[in-house]
């Protein structure tokens, strides 16, 4: 019998008002989700999630986890349709469970989305996970590094969430149960803040996974805290597994853009982390479209020969070059299309300013009122005045959290208030 011990500890961060992280700690299921959404969107879509992750899931198995996950991401996508508060909410989800058959116990592990399942073996720390997001897939590529990811602008885009669209794919990977081995998992607001040399010192530092998970939350609340943070700390304290690497158990399946000639300044990766809207379904439909001829028109326009076997070979070599130009040209057209309208959705979300508290302070804050999509609204400039030196119509005015044009006519908003209101009673 494979013996577990466990440890786990979330926070709301330095910066954010509220914690939109859920996490679950106990045998034989171990989750963290992080969700996004304007006002309680977030938390409930990770709070959802994984509530009917737990109450979905009918057998210990790797399969049945990816199932209930599938289920999951129903459930949170029907609740974004059916409320207009919630419409547009999502959550990343990565989880690990012990599993078993007549083979004996493992542990399968699913991901979607940006966070992180690590596995600390021999004292070495390695990521078991791929992250869903824009700036992964330009790393894969080559089109920026490590070091450039870390502090891209677009670093919070995902590809994959759940609760996004219908359906939804899922990674998984099945381990054996090692002794000794230790599992973290965790939001991005502990490997932004922490880096990885220090995560992994800590988890070897600290035997007790309860200890270890306090103390990396607390270091990335040192290093700023920007984000919700949450770490769940999994130890196999016996197990019958040898010391095999992972075993993938669903395919990688991005298309591989880049290779494919298109422009160097476009967008790699359609981003399907968009609203459920119509189009943004058709969009993920023609997405898959991509995924299915890419092969075809990589080997191509590679310029390599077909396979002798395989049937498109026998076609004639003029009927064959016609369709490759057609379907070139409907990716650099589905490309431009989609780099376009992520264009436009950023600049509208990143384009306003508004004035609004963070606790009691008046701030100013860039983007839209509540977010938009995925963008959140992040502060911009504290003013240092509080809620009391203003009059309640100030405050109501405040509160009202209307979008400005420009930085400037939100300073002078907050001039404004200032001057009408700066001493009560004055
Ligand atoms: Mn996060």
């Amino acid at each position: 019998m494979t013996q577990l011990r466990w440890g786990q500890a979330t926070d709301t961060g330095q910066v954010r008002s509220i914690n939109q992280d859920s996490m679950h700690a106990d045998a034989p299921l171990f989750v963290v989700a992080d969700g996004m959404g304007g006002h309680r969107g977030g938390e409930v879509a990770s709070a959802v999630a994984i509530e009917t992750l737990l109450g979905s899931l009918a057998e210990p198995s790797t399969a049945a986890l990816v199932e209930s996950v599938q289920i999951a991401n129903g459930t949170v996508f029907q609740r974004a349709q059916d409320d207009a508060e919630l419409r547009g909410m999502g959550t990343t989800l990565c989880a690990v469970a012990l599993v078993s058959d007549e083979a004996g116990e493992r542990l399968g592990l699913v991901n979607v989305g940006d966070s992180r399942v690590y596995l600390l073996r021999g004292g070495a720390l390695s990521q078991l996970t791929e992250d869903h997001s824009l700036v992964e897939s330009l790393v894969r590529q080559g089109r920026i590094t490590e070091d450039e990811a870390l502090v891209h602008p677009q670093r919070n885009i995902l590809t994959r969430a759940l609760g996004i669209s219908a359906s939804v794919d899922v990674d998984a990977w099945e381990m054996p149960a090692v002794t000794g081995d230790r599992y973290l998992l965790c939001s991005d607001g502990l490997f932004n803040e922490v880096e990885p040399p220090v995560i992994e010192a800590t988890l070897r530092k600290l035997a007790d996974p309860s200890e270890a998970a306090h103390e990396l939350v607390r270091l990335a609340n040192e290093g700023g805290g920007r984000d919700n943070i949450t770490a769940v700390v999994l130890d196999v304290v016996e197990g019958a597994g040898a010391a095999a690497t992972a075993t993938r158990m669903t395919a990688a399946a991005e298309p591989d853009l880049g290779s494919l000639g298109a422009p160097a300044d476009t967008a790699p990766q359609p981003v399907v982390a968009l609203p459920p809207t119509p189009a943004a379904e058709a969009e993920a439909a023609a997405a898959t479209g991509v995924a299915d001829v890419a092969t075809d028109v990589g080997g191509l326009a590679g310029g390599d020969p077909p396979p002798v076997a395989s049937p498109s070979s026998a076609e004639p070599e003029r009927k064959r070059r016609r369709v490759t130009w057609r379907v070139l040209v409907f990716l650099v057209v589905l490309v431009s299309l989609v780099v376009g309208v992520g264009w436009l959705v950023s600049s509208y979300a990143s384009g306003s300013y508004f004035v609004a508290f963070d606790g009691d302070e008046v701030v100013i804050e860039q983007g839209r009122p509540g977010g938009f999509l995925f963008w959140e609204p992040s502060i911009e400039q504290r003013t240092g005045t509080v809620r009391d030196e203003l009059r309640p119509v100030a405050v109501e005015r405040v509160e009202a959290e209307s979008s400005q044009g420009s930085l400037g006519e939100a300073e002078d908003l907050v001039q404004n208030l200032e001057r009408t209101s700066s001493k009560p009673g004055a």
